[in-house]
C-alpha cells in the first residue's frame, strides 16, 4: 500500500503514512498484551456523564463510559482499547466488570435517574447476552427499569436478526435500549423498525458546529423529526457550546449530553450534580 502511493504521491507522505500505520500496529500489540495480563478490577474505571433534559435543566441520565490506566502504557481511550478487547474475546470479561461497577455507583442514585450503559458489536452478537445481563443485574438487585443499553448502528447492521432477537429480549428485562451513534452507520429504516428501540442518540459528528453548517442542521431537524415520528426518546450528544445549544433548543430538541454541561467524571462526582439537581426542584 505505502509503495503503490510512493509512486504517485510526494515521498515524504509516504514516510509519513508508513510509520504512523506501523505504530499503530504496535500500539495495538502492546494493548492487546497489556489487556490480557490487566487486572481489570483494579485498573478498569467507570465514569459517568450526564444527560439533561433542556426544558427542565435537570439531569434525567448518566452515561456509564469505560477508563482504563494500565501501570505501565498509562491511560488509554475506550476508542483505542474497545476494539482489541472486542476483537480478542476479553470485552466479555470487561462488559461484565464495567456493568458491575456501573451498577454498584447507580445503585445510590435517586430512583428516577435512568444509567446508560455500552454494549459492544460482539456483546450484542453474542448468543448468551441476555443470561449474562440478567445474572448481572440480579445479583446487584438493581431495578432494570432504570437502564438503558446503548448499541450502536454498526453493531446491529452486523447481524440484523440477532440484533433484533437481542433488544426484544433485552427489552422483556425492563431495560430500555438506545440507538447509539444514529446517523453514521448504514441502516435503513425498515431494518431500524424491526429493532425494539426506546431512544436514538444522535451522533456528536451531526452537532460541531451545527450554528455554521446548514447540512449538519438538516439531518438534525430530520433526525429530531423522524424520532417523534417513531415514537421515540432522542438525546443529542456531544454539545460544547452555547451557540450549539441555541440551535438545538430552537429545533426543539430535549435531551442533551455534552462538554457543555458536563464532561464524564469519576462515580463520586456525580452526588454533587445530583445535589444541585435537587436544588433545581426545590
Ligand atoms: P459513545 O458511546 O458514543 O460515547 C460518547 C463519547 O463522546 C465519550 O467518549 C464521551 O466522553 C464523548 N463526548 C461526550 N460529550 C462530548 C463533547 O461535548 N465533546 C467531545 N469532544 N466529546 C464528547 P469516550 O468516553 O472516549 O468513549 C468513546 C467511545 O468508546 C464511546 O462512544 C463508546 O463507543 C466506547 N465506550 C466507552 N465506554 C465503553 C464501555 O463501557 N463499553 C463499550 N462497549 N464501549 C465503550
Ligand atoms: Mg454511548
Ligand atoms: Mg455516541
Ligand atoms: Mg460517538
Amino acid at each position: 500500500y505505502a509503495l503503490y502511493h510512493g509512486k504517485r504521491n510526494h515521498r515524504s507522505m509516504v514516510t509519513v503514512f508508513s510509520t504512523s500505520h506501523r505504530n499503530m500496529i504496535h500500539l495495538d500489540a502492546s494493548i492487546e498484551q497489556a489487556l490480557r495480563k490487566a487486572d481489570f478490577s483494579e485498573e478498569l474505571e467507570v465514569y459517568f456523564q450526564p444527560i439533561v433534559d433542556i426544558t427542565t435543566e435537570k439531569i434525567v441520565a448518566f452515561e456509564a463510559l469505560a477508563r482504563w490506566v494500565n501501570p505501565v502504557l498509562g491511560p488509554i481511550s475506550p476508542a483505542q482499547f474497545i476494539p482489541v478487547a472486542e476483537r480478542t474475546g476479553i470485552i466479555n470479561q470487561q462488559t461484565r466488570i464495567l456493568l458491575e461497577k456501573a451498577l454498584t455507583a447507580a445503585a445510590k442514585w435517586p430512583a428516577h435517574i435512568r444509567l446508560s450503559f455500552n454494549l459492544s458489536a460482539h456483546d450484542l452478537s453474542s448468543p448468551d447476552i441476555v443470561q449474562r445481563i440478567v445474572q448481572i443485574i440480579d445479583q446487584s438487585k438493581f431495578n432494570p427499569r432504570q437502564l438503558d443499553m446503548e448499541i450502536t448502528e454498526t453493531a446491529v447492521m452486523h447481524d440484523i436478526e440477532q440484533a433484533k432477537w437481542a433488544t426484544e429480549q433485552i427489552r422483556k428485562l425492563g431495560c430500555g435500549i438506545t440507538l447509539d451513534d444514529f446517523g453514521t452507520g448504514h441502516s435503513s429504516l425498515s431494518q431500524l423498525h424491526a429493532l425494539s428501540l426506546s431512544k436514538i442518540k444522535i451522533d456528536r459528528s451531526f452537532v460541531t458546529n451545527i450554528e455554521k453548517n446548514p447540512a449538519s442542521l438538516k439531518i438534525v431537524k430530520s433526525l429530531l423529526a423522524l424520532s417523534r415520528d417513531m415514537e421515540l426518546d432522542c438525546i443529542i450528544e456531544g454539545v460544547e457550546t452555547t451557540e450549539e445549544m441555541a440551535v438545538i433548543k430552537e429545533i426543539g430538541g430535549s435531551m442533551v449530553q455534552g462538554y457543555l454541561y458536563s464532561k464524564p467524571m469519576p462515580a463520586s462526582g456525580t452526588e454533587q450534580w445530583l445535589h444541585k439537581n435537587a436544588m433545581v426542584t426545590a
